[in-house]
């Protein structure tokens, strides 16, 4: 059952204390406006009534989508060991706001967040052979191009522009049959991030060595 909850902030710029009202789940099926919410991050914006300061806080939450049948767990702590209970619903664990909104994005565009991962290291290898300089930040879903034929990225850097990437879906066709097998054979799939591609791609590397 949803609970609505309050937690305190403080805000940076004043540092004067605020309740924040906060919900621990998201159903999409009771909430139709609930998925903008997240877009736009909404749900996460505290205003301090002092200063007026905006700021983004993150919480423990969950978002359930039974069209879908997923859901996506928002876990703050980073060594969490919130025992996750078993659930009929796909389920993926995410650490921080920006991967919780890429998950929902995926679910909702009816795309494989496995491949989008193990694509996202690829993409890693390749910017980094161009711009050995370049150190990356995170690489985030940006939705479909306006043909639909491709999937956008930004690639977020520290210290060089800010770039995008299309994935072409034939190519996410035959990436997502190129590592089927592997993929599969990582049958923890809860928390599907960057350390989860990694592994798939050693694994199916390794077996191509065989
Ligand atoms: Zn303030």
């Amino acid at each position: 059952m949803a609970k609505d909850k309050s937690m305190s902030v403080c805000c940076p710029a004043c540092l004067e204390d605020g309740t924040f009202r906060i919900c621990d789940l998201w159903d999409s099926a009771l909430d139709p406006d609930i998925k903008e919410r997240i877009f736009s991050r909404d749900i996460f914006r505290y205003s301090c009534p002092e200063c007026g300061e905006e700021i983004l806080v993150a919480y423990d939450c969950t978002y359930l989508d039974k069209e879908h049948n997923f859901m996506v767990m928002l876990l703050t702590e980073k060594d969490d060991d919130t025992t996750i209970e078993t659930t009929e619903y796909n389920l993926r664990v995410v650490r921080t706001i920006n991967d919780f909104v890429e998950k929902i994005a995926l679910i909702e565009d009816d795309i494989d967040d496995r491949i989008v991962e193990l694509y996202k290291i690829m993409l890693e290898d390749q910017f980094e052979d161009e711009r050995p300089d370049a150190k990356i930040l995170g690489i985030y879903y940006g939705g479909k191009s306006e043909n639909e034929k491709n999937l956008v990225f930004f690639i977020i850097t520290e210290n060089a522009p800010n770039c995008r990437a299309h994935l072409s879906l034939d190519v996410y066709e035959t990436i997502s049959r190129q590592f089927k097998e592997s993929a599969d054979k990582f049958g923890d799939t809860s928390e599907v991030g960057r350390d989860w591609a990694i592994g798939v791609l050693q694994n199916s590397f390794s077996d191509n060595q065989k």
